[in-house]
């Protein structure tokens, strides 16, 4: 039998069954301990020390402590926490990006979503490179620098090859003031090699949802073609950091399986990543059930309302302070903007779900993967953030300049982000503004630059801030 292992590469150890099993009893057993859960929340909290800020963060365990507690006061306490912990780290940059979809031929038979094998009425495309050309352009008129490609998993249509293509596609595409800096990709598990190949390719994140971390459900809602195979998808993050790509983004596809379990199988993997490579994930995504083509979203009884999805957010955010959280356009504005107060750092903007649907004039359905709830513009919801005090930003800079893995978190850690992320937020923000954004939202974005460049504490980064900021107002530009 399994026995529960953090740094076993063993998926059925480190996602342990009994330990969630047991994890869950613990968190019902002391969710109206409140002596245990101020001291956790005590242990959570930010803390100065001379390097910059600390945050301990918490187990699987104590988190899934403060998931279970129904108590209102500490529920508001957390969210308070959450708040407090995204604002050491993160300030109140929002880094902007999109996804690109490359192509929906799929051989799995993955029960919630459309691109299953069986679906026949649903058109099957993959973009030819003067095609993926034209949606980068497109996506590059719109603003964004930041892309994650999205495919089906099908060995003949879109193998490793055609992925690398279209990477190299991506990125030598320069128009106008635009090129995409950074492409993270989503696609199914693959081997070492080709993990090594999406790194020498210049990848950001390598990206891959575990759907759900229990077990049984995951093998009757994956019944066929090679997602099948628990194991392997599971321990896909290892082969990843083995293969070079230090920078991997988790998820969970809320709605299929029980919260409370799939929250403490995501910490225990985070832990696992930890206890094995020294580094966490870069990124957790959040993603929720949705409609689309074939797929009706009530037939999954374990869906996730509002306010425990909010709570949800806010515990990760408490149990993994130094890990960027993602929030797509699944969403709705509404829930967008809750999640944005209790940990979440990265937002979709202007996305279109479909094998080539940014360069149609209409939002097309027909090889969509699932609805979409916002479907702003992007000049729409970067005004958006802005006048909720947020900065949109489109840096890369950390990942130009090396600092991935563990020296993105130590940049994190130190409490630099004020001297290095908020200017570098701040300039690619006014490109932003002179290059593509509306003459209201240019508006209230000057304002915002304008007052946010007197938070950067160090005078010599602040004038030179100013300086850059300036020349790209006048037109001077730069690649930042
Ligand atoms: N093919 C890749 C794989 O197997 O991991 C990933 C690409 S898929 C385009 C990206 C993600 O979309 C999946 O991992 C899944 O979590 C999510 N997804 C699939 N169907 C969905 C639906 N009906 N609603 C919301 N998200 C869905």
């Amino acid at each position: 039998m399994a026995v529960y292992n953090p740094k076993s590469m063993y998926a059925d150890d480190f996602i342990n069954h009994e330990e969630i099993l047991e994890t869950l009893e613990y968190a019902e057993r002391n969710k109206n301990n409140l002596e245990l859960i101020d001291s956790l929340l005590e242990k959570a909290r930010p803390k100065k020390t001379a390097g910059g800020v600390h945050c301990a963060g918490l187990t699987h365990r104590e988190a899934s402590v403060l998931l279970a507690c129904e108590n209102p006061e500490k529920i508001a306490e957390m969210y308070r926490l959450a708040e407090e912990i995204k604002l050491a780290f993160y300030g109140n940059r929002i880094v902007m990006f999109a996804p690109l979809y490359l192509s929906n031929y799929c051989i799995n038979g993955c029960v919630y979503c459309p691109y299953h094998a069986k679906n026949r009425h649903i058109a099957r495309k993959k973009l030819t490179q003067d095609e993926v050309r034209a949606e980068v352009i497109a996506l590059q008129d719109l603003g964004h620098k930041r892309l994650a490609i999205e495919a089906g998993e099908d060995p003949k249509n879109n193998p490793i090859e055609y992925i690398l293509e279209c990477l190299d596609t991506i990125y030598s595409v320069k128009h106008k003031n635009g090129a995409i800096r950074r492409a993270n990709v989503n696609i199914a598990a693959t081997t070492v090699d080709e993990y090594r190949m999406l790194k020498n390719a210049g990848i950001g994140t390598y990206i891959l949802f575990q759907e759900t971390y229990h077990k049984n459900s995951y093998l009757e809602l994956h019944p066929t073609g090679p997602k099948h195979d628990y194991d392997y998808h599971t321990e896909a993050m290892d082969r990843a950091m083995e293969g070079g790509i230090d920078d991997v983004g988790l998820g969970v596809l809320f709605g299929l399986e029980k919260y409370r379990y799939e929250f403490a199988g995501l910490l225990m993997h985070a832990e696992h990543l930890e206890a094995v490579h020294g580094v966490g994930p870069h990124t957790i995504s959040v993603p929720r059930i949705k409609r689309a083509d074939d797929i009706d979203p009530d037939v999954f009884d374990n869906g996730l309302a509002d306010p425990l999805f909010e709570k949800v957010i806010a515990c990760i955010r408490i149990a993994v302070p130094y890990t960027g959280m993602i929030i797509s356009t699944r969403e709705s504005e509404k829930v967008r903007a809750r999640a944005l107060h209790l940990g979440i750092s990265q937002i979709s903007g202007a996305s279109r779900t479909s094998v080539g649907g940014y360069t149609e004039q209409e939002r097309p359905h027909d090889t969509e993967q699932f609805d979409v709830s916002d479907q702003r513009s992007l000049d729409e919801v970067v005004r958006w953030l802005m006048e909720m005090g947020y900065i949109p930003s489109f840096c890369t800079a950390c990942y130009r300049e090396g600092r991935t893995g563990d020296r993105f978190m130590s940049l994190c850690k130190s409490g630099q982000i004020l001297n290095c992320c908020h200017p570098n937020a701040l300039m690619t923000l006014e490109e932003f503004l002179v290059d593509y954004a509306s003459e209201d939202t240019r508006r209230v974005g000057m304002e915002l630059i304008d007052r946010e460049l007197h938070k950067i504490p160090n005078e010599k980064v602040r004038t030179l801030a100013a300086q850059h900021i300036s020349d790209i107002r006048s037109s001077n530009r730069r690649d930042f």
